[in-house]
């Protein structure tokens, strides 16, 4: 199918991702791996692109995804490096992962049953990634002894791997580390019950972006670089101290559009649905056809920023599903077919998923996930 980038696009650089995942990789000890996280499409940038250019790092040890469908998509596109799904088991989805050797994450013993059975009946073995719940209490084993016990008879059966040890830190993207340093001393608690009963893991592994940044003592065997190799923030207290300590991503994604359509409008003329504004002046319009189908947040209504012509031009009513109007009057050189940027640089101005967040409460993770699939997403160099 053709597909026409004037419309709108997400020019994405694989460049800045691999550079970022670079920068990420310089602060943690040689030989811990990192782990690409590209779940949910790569946050929206494009996992198998990314995965593929990723590959061949040697201190990328493999990729995690959310869902099995992600895993299967990844390695039916060629991937070879192991892939860790971190979301639960679904029983329809065990045949496929070990046909291909997805890494599952089990959270409690009815899991490790389930995958246990499937792998004996299909003579394969399942590598096992163990969750523990340190405090975020979202999935895994409670870090007690009897967790310990469980955790041990499950991998008395032949077909179990005791690949990796893994836990989730609910607050490491704060300056204060105290409640992620009691996480990682449940987890390190947990790690010496079972290497007590005789396990161990080849990878153990606890730390998200932010941990990457300040929490040294939580790298361990691999670290899973997610939000910053997009080169957006894990939060507004990470900004702070990166600008201090001089850690700099490059934002990966630059979303693309061009005006489609240029007026002058009078004073007192009302613009978009419900008229939710009034012209003081003479104004000029410009119309950009994107809108919150393409995953452009509504909540930017009368509140977002577009860049045309290097300058900021302010989103006037309320943000349709296909297309928006900005208003260009003081931008006077604006024509048809003019580049608008939505997300990203243009000249000396930029827009952040930052300040998008903001406005429409939206934080940066979601808006970038959120970019539907009608956007094409291209791949550029240098962007
Ligand atoms: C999403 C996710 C990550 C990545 O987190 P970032 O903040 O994007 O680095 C790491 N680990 C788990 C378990 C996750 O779900």
């Amino acid at each position: 199918m053709e597909i026409d980038t004037k419309r709108v696009a997400a020019k994405v650089s694989l460049d800045a991702i691999q550079s970022n995942l670079a920068v990420m990789h310089s602060l943690v000890p040689e030989g811990t791996k990192c782990i690409p996280v590209i779940k949910a499409d790569g946050y929206g940038h494009g996992a198998v692109p990314i995965a593929h250019r990723l590959e061949p790092l040697a201190y990328v040890w493999g990729f995690a995804v959310a869902t099995a469908e992600e895993a299967f998509t990844l390695f039916d596109s060629g991937v070879r490096k192991p892939i860790l799904l971190l979301g639960g088991v679904f029983e329809g989805s065990i045949d496929g992962m070990l046909a291909r050797g997805i890494r599952f994450c089990v959270s409690d013993a009815l899991q490790g049953r389930m995958v246990a059975e499937r792998a004996k009946e299909l003579r394969i073995p399942a590598n096992i990634h163990v969750a523990v719940d340190t405090g975020m209490h979202r999935i895994g084993f409670s870090p007690d002894e009897g967790s310990a016990d469980a955790v041990k008879a499950l991998f008395e059966d032949p077909y179990l791997i005791a690949e990796g040890l893994f836990t989730h830190y609910a607050r490491a993207d704060e300056e204060d580390l105290a409640a992620a340093l009691s996480q990682l001393k449940r987890y390190l608690a947990f790690r010496q019950m079972l290497t007590e009963r005789g396990i161990a893991f080849r990878l153990c592994h606890t730390a998200n972006s932010a941990s990457v940044l300040h929490f040294p003592e939580a790298h361990l065997d691999a670290v899973r670089c997610g939000i910053t190799m997009y080169g957006l923030t894990p939060s507004d207290e990470m900004t702070a101290l990166m600008e201090e300590n001089g850690v700099c991503f490059r934002p990966a994604m630059t979303l693309i559009s061009h005006v489609i359509h240029l007026a002058e409008i009078d004073a007192g003329e009302e613009i978009g649905y419900g008229g939710t504004v009034t012209l003081t002046r003479k104004t000029r319009i410009a119309t950009v056809p994107v809108g919150y189908a393409d995953g452009f947040p509504r909540m930017l209504s009368g509140k977002g920023e577009v860049l045309i012509r290097g300058k900021r031009a302010k989103i006037l009513g309320r943000i349709c599903m296909d297309q928006f109007m900005a208003d260009v009057t003081d931008i006077p050189e604006v024509s048809c077919g003019d580049p608008v940027v939505l997300l990203g640089r243009m000249d000396g101005e930029e827009i952040t998923a930052e300040e998008i967040g903001r406005l429409s409460g939206r934080f940066n993770y979601e808006l970038v996930c959120c970019i539907t699939s009608r956007v094409p997403r291209v791949y550029g160099e240098g962007a």
